[in-house]
């Protein structure tokens, strides 16, 4: 072909982008193109954290893609309009691209196909976000998998695919109309949180530092959300500034040469991985996960409408420490540890009864990583309604994780300032008197709530029987 389209999605880099590479090997040009949402600040599922990092790996994505011949056209609006104007614009024989999972992204390509098939252009996607799609793990009957274990099992028996050489030649012909690459103006959005740097060398940086350190003790450390026992490369994975493949390659390398210690932090942390794969194809295969819960034994759960609260909970302000010191990480990081994910998850649905949708939709206008089927799947997990969830029983009690995972306060003295020169025995178990005079005391009893949350579940699955 003399001239393709390569339409970035979550894929923003040149290494190892399966549609990219394939597009240079069977074209002379290649029109590299992301098309910008045009929504405006109002919109409930993401915010400027997220709009921010992807400011800035589409900067750095331009700078690659010029040393390398190229140029990346910005347009904005609807893809589908936007990808068959381009067509026409540059008489491209096809577009490119790199499949999507979830439901929107889905219509997307299938209304794509469509409109180019009256154009007369071919529209290629490939498999590349996930390590293996949603229909390559499959039970021997051939049904999706619903339990994490034996889908890991499956995940791991299959031959991983292999890493693509870069994308060095794309010769973009010279002319084309691009927006300017964009800033938070361009959705009248305005800088919240101190985020991390984004670009594909960031993300490479991200990886070897933590191979080079945290891998080794990820096994016994990564549940510590004090200093950095965890990878931080959920963002890059979100927008493709390094590939799951990559990752996986790089990892598998290091269990050539580890020590025994070593390989189970390495096989712990493929094992997170394939966690992402997992979620994904279960919002493929399920995509009512968005609007229901997973385990429909649950449907008639009670939950409550409390706006108070949820701002108390949104603010950091509950007056249990570790919660607070989550909810503080995320406004000033767009960032939050997985476990503290899992403990202010289950707080808002567990402790403060109210929907994990409430959360889900939080957390998906804050986190830079947010992802529709991670974030999915960790709110229905903690609420304990999800694929594989917590068993709704499990409750857990924010004061005995304290005690687990940060012993010294470490963490929640980073987060709370005005709790700096508190003894942090006293964040292990509620206390009688305020911690300081402007930190709020425990808005509720947990064995208390705790109580409320089991007769509501043991109701809610009676009045399915
Ligand atoms: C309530 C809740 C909401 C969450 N929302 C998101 C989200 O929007 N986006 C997101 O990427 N992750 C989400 N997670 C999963 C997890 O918290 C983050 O992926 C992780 O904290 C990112 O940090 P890291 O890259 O340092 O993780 P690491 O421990 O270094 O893990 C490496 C990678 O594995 C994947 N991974 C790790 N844990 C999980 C998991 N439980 N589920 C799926 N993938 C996982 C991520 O891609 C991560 O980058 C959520 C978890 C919970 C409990």
């Amino acid at each position: 072909m003399r001239k393709v389209i390569h339409w970035f999605r979550r894929d923003l880099r040149l290494n190892d982008n399966t549609a990219l590479y394939n597009a240079s090997k069977e074209a002379e040009q290649i029109i590299p193109v992301y098309i910008l949402s045009t929504w405006k600040r109002t919109h409930p599922w993401t915010g400027p954290n997220r709009q921010a990092f992807l400011c800035d790996c589409l900067r750095s994505l331009a700078d690659d893609l010029r040393r390398a011949g190229g140029q990346l056209i910005i347009k904005a609006g609807e893809p589908v309009t936007q990808l068959m104007q381009l067509i026409q614009e540059t008489r491209a024989e096809a577009i490119y691209f790199n499949r999507s999972y979830d439901p929107y992204g889905k219509e997307i390509e299938a209304k794509l196909a469509s409109s180019a098939v009256d154009s007369g252009a071919k529209t290629i996607g490939f498999k590349d976000n996930m390590v293996f799609e949603p229909d390559e793990i499959l039970t021997d009957e051939g049904k999706p998998f619903r339990v994490f274990s034996p889908y890991a099992r499956a995940w791991n028996r299959n031959v991983r695919p292999p890493v693509l050489p870069a994308t060095i030649k794309f010769n973009t012909p010279s002319g084309l109309e691009s927006l300017p690459l964009p800033t938070l103006d361009f959705w009248e959005l305005q800088k919240e949180a101190q985020i991390v740097p984004g670009s594909e060398s960031a993300a490479k940086a991200r990886l070897r530092n933590f191979l080079n350190a945290a891998a080794k003790r990820y096994h016994s450390k990564r549940n510590f959300p004090d200093g950095q026992s965890t990878s931080r490369l959920s963002q890059d994975l979100r927008l493709g500034t390094i590939s799951a493949r990559q990752i996986i390659t790089a990892c598998e390398a290091e269990l050539l040469l580890g020590h025994e210690a070593d390989s189970k932090s390495v096989r712990a942390f493929i094992n997170e991985i394939i966690w992402r794969d997992f979620y994904m194809q279960i919002l493929a295969h399920y995509p009512s996960v968005l609007e229901r819960d997973f385990n429909e034994d649950f449907a008639e759960l009670l939950w409550d409408h409390n706006p108070a609260a949820f701002e108390a909970w949104r603010q950091g302000q509950t007056g249990f420490p570790i919660v607070d010191a989550g909810m503080r990480e995320l406004q000033a990081t767009g960032f939050m540890h997985n476990r503290v994910r899992m403990i202010v998850a289950m707080f808002l649905t567990k402790d403060l009864h109210i929907h994990w949708k409430e959360g889900e939709k939080y957390f998906m206008q804050k986190l830079v990583d947010g992802d529709i089927a991670s974030n999915n799947g960790g709110w229905q997990w903690s609420a304990g309604t999800g694929a594989d969830a917590a068993p709704y029983f499990r409750i857990q009690n924010p004061w005995t994780q304290t005690r687990n995972y940060d012993p010294e306060g470490v963490y929640i003295k980073t987060w709370l300032p005005e709790l700096r020169d508190v003894d942090p025995e006293k964040f292990i178990a509620p206390q009688a008197d305020p911690l300081t005079k402007n930190y709020p005391s425990p808005m509720l009893d947990h064995a208390k709530e705790r109580e409320v949350t089991l007769a509501r579940f043991t109701a809610a699955r009676r009045s399915k029987t």
